[in-house]
């Protein structure tokens, strides 16, 4: 037989019928402990379930085998994966370079937490590969990336970043939470690292928070799994189930968010008080060879900018009706939010500060008619 394709594997891996039962889908152990048969002996490795739950490993199994790495773990959060990353692989006095647009919990995470503990970053333009190899000092562990970027869409070359970054010794890591795995495999481009906040399209539907970390060295598994148990911020047993639900429709929910996203895309494009638009699958994008090169399609999200400046950013995040206002995204419900002043508010005064007249959209997949007039109101006829 040949390889199974990514929807098979979505749908299969890590999850074999339960053998006490057969139920079809893996039981939520909701358990913290296990009997031992003796001291010390474990049925299948399992003693206490901040090391390891068989819920959870189902996810973690499946999560590797999704992006073609090593190893899998799960988290908490996008972000309880992201401090165990960088808790694992630096030390202070260590450097790293991250992107000018990206996530603000991430930027925080840098600037707030992880620089009072001695970790020196740099803010590059990590779109363009000279500019992050200008960033590289001699004592750069890791080179970070968001591609597409949040809120700006910004698209970054895995492969070309993957060959500056070890140039110099360091580390590829690459935020997939825009892309999944189904649009977008950074390993096989040469990443060292792939970061998922879960809550995103891996979920899918608005239902959980959590993170995950992909390697494709078994050894830095290894570590990263010794520091998850260490750290103590994993997944819960439900958490992990809900994520492993939502991961078996992963492969036709981002073909339609994808498809719906093109046209949402398209029709803000012509629009006369749309100023400017960003998203990946326009030909006028910076990214779009890059994109179309390195990912299966262009994705769920869009954001543009709207003419009026802030105050009428925030009128159209307003008047959305079908698009509900709120954070987050890769739902299958459509999300309108304003980032400069909600996901993005940790961002300001910053290198990453965004745009004020910006709106972010997380188009989901109801039918793109009602979207489309949804927005059409929105914007005032
Ligand atoms: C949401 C998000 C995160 C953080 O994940 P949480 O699950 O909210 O902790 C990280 N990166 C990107 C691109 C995100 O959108």
């Amino acid at each position: 037989m040949s390889e199974p394709s990514f929807e098979t594997v979505a749908i299969h891996a890590g999850q074999e019928p339960d053998p006490a039962t057969g139920a079809v889908v893996p039981p939520i152990h909701q358990v913290s402990t296990y009997k031992q048969d003796g001291v010390g002996g474990l049925r299948g490795g399992y003693e206490y379930s901040r090391s390891a739950n068989p819920t959870r490993t189902a996810l973690e199994q499946n999560l590797a085998a999704l992006e073609g790495g090593a190893r899998g773990l799960a988290f908490a959060s996008g972000l309880a994966a992201e401090d165990c990353l960088l808790r694992t692989v630096l030390v202070p006095g260590d450097h790293v370079v991250i992107p000018d647009d990206a996530y603000g919990g991430s930027f925080r995470l840098f600037a707030q937490v992880a620089a009072r503990w001695g970790v020196e970053f740099s803010v590059a333009h990590t779109s363009d590969p000279a500019a992050v190899r200008a960033a590289l000092t001699d004592r750069t562990k890791a080179v970070w990336v968001e591609t597409p970027s949040n809120p700006l869409l910004g698209i970054t070359d895995i492969a070309a970043s993957a060959a500056v970054a070890h140039e110099a010794g360091a580390l590829l890591v690459v935020d997939n939470t825009f892309a999944s795995p189904y649009l977008q495999q950074p390993l096989a481009l040469g990443a060292d690292v792939v970061v998922h906040s879960t809550t995103k399209y891996m979920g899918g539907h608005s239902d959980v928070v959590g993170g995950a970390l992909v390697v494709a060295d078994r050894e830095l598994g290894e570590r990263l799994a010794f520091h998850q148990n260490a750290m103590g911020a994993v997944a819960g047993p439900f958490d992990a189930w809900l994520v492993l639900r939502g991961i078996k429709t992963l492969a036709v929910r981002m073909d339609r968010h994808s498809a719906n996203a093109a046209r949402v895309a398209h029709m803000l494009d012509r629009h006369a008080r749309v100023t400017h638009v960003y998203y990946p699958g326009l030909e006028e994008h910076p990214g779009h060879e890059t994109a179309a090169k390195q990912m299966r399609d262009f994705g769920g999200m869009v954001s543009f900018r709207v003419e009026g400046g802030e105050e009428a950013a925030v009128e159209v995040c307003n008047r959305a009706r079908l698009f509900i206002l709120g954070e987050s995204l890769g739902g299958v419900e459509s999300l309108i939010e304003h980032p400069g002043r909600m996901t993005h508010a940790s961002a300001a005064g910053s290198p990453l500060e965004v745009p004020d007249d910006l709106v972010r959209l997380s188009v989901g997949i109801e039918s793109v008619d009602d979207l489309l007039a949804d927005l059409t109101q929105a914007l005032g006829g």
